[in-house]
């Protein structure tokens, strides 16, 4: 199934909901795409612990590893995209929210090392999908590259000449924990409701937004005047990021204007963060991204507003890797550090 030169590695993608696995082969010439075969997936049910989690994503790997045995597929290494802050150096989940309780402080590298001689490499599954775009996908070929996530929340990478740019605690890239005006008064996942970006831009943030302009209609505020101008009558609660996109795409001046605004202000925030990196592509992945052409004008155009004049014309464009490019980035992580030893 593998070339003979072009390595496979295990590689997992941990997330809230499900953890991903398949055997990546990373290709040995530039131009070339990776392959991924041999997926796999288990749920989280993050309600039962971190112990539990971690010890069913080491059966899962050991599962794996019997099946690339049986079909001839040599694997070299385990990349895993985790969820929450990783240290990669020691294997440690150092942080984690609240959605995967007891995750903090699992000692992943340990409890593979039980079970396998191979080697391991743990990075954020954010920077993974960073990585993955970099190395692989929207952004290869290229020196620098800031990689902003746009799905249930809201997250960053960024990748200089091949390499993960972590910071001092391992959380540069958080893209959703910038400030943003159109954010106050909502609840951030990080506790603040003095204004970050992630709860209005996110895809739940985009039927929070709408929900909550919705209410200020009922109370005769400034969005029933739009829907009444408009000749319609107030609308029902949006129930996700995906019904206010589709509600946009028929017209609806409420939904048309939520989208406009909450892809506008991130625009202006990917901007700020465009001067501060100055990177060659600016490439933007998640579901959100799928919202449309309101999504992506106003996008462009928050951008252009806060964008130096020398970054202005800095390409913004979608993810090519989908889904896979967490566990195509775990497997270059580990290849780096493979190289590396
Ligand atoms: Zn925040």
């Amino acid at each position: 199934m593998s070339g003979g030169t072009q390595p496979t590695y295990l590689a997992f993608d941990i997330g809230g909901t499900k953890v991903a696995s398949g055997f990546v082969t990373l290709p040995a010439a530039a131009g070339d795409t990776p392959i991924v075969t041999g997926r796999c997936s288990i749920p989280t049910e993050a309600a039962r612990g971190g112990d539990d989690l971690k010890r069913r994503i080491v059966a899962l790997a050991m599962r794996q590893l019997e099946q690339a045995a049986a079909e001839d597929v040599t694997i070299t290494g385990i990349g895993i995209a985790a969820a929450g802050v990783p240290d990669s150096e020691t294997g440690v989940i150092v942080a984690a929210t609240d959605i995967l309780p007891g995750w903090r402080g699992q000692r992943i590298y340990d409890a593979f090392a039980d079970v396998t001689d191979l080697p391991v490499r743990m990075i954020g599954d954010v920077g993974a999908h960073g990585l993955g775009e970099a190395s692989y996908g929207a952004g290869r070929g290229k020196g620098v590259v800031l990689s902003i996530g746009v799905g249930t929340g809201i997250g960053g990478a960024i990748v200089v000449d091949g390499g993960l740019f972590t910071g001092a605690h391992g959380v540069a890239g958080h893209a959703g924990h910038v400030p943003s005006a159109l954010g106050r008064g909502f609840l951030c996942s990080c506790g603040t409701r003095e204004g970050h970006i992630e709860p209005v831009a996110s895809g739940t943030g985009l039927k929070d937004l709408y929900n909550r302009r919705l209410e200020g209609a009922h109370e005769g505020a400034d969005a029933a005047d739009t829907a009444v101008e408009a000749g319609g009558d107030v609308p029902e609660p949006a129930s996700s990021g995906a019904d206010v996109a589709a509600r946009a795409a028929a017209g609806e001046p409420l939904a048309c204007a939520v989208l406009a605004d909450s892809a506008r202000a991130l625009g202006e925030c990917i901007g700020g963060m465009g001067n501060l990196v100055d990177p060659d592509v600016i490439v933007v992945s998640g579901s959100v991204v799928k919202a449309g052409p309101i999504w992506w004008d106003a996008l462009r155009d928050g951008f252009a507003e806060s964008a130096l004049a020398l970054v202005k014309p800095t390409p913004l464009v979608e993810g090519a890797l989908g889904g896979d490019a967490p566990l195509i980035g775990a497997a270059a992580a580990v290849r780096q550090y493979v190289q590396s030893r």
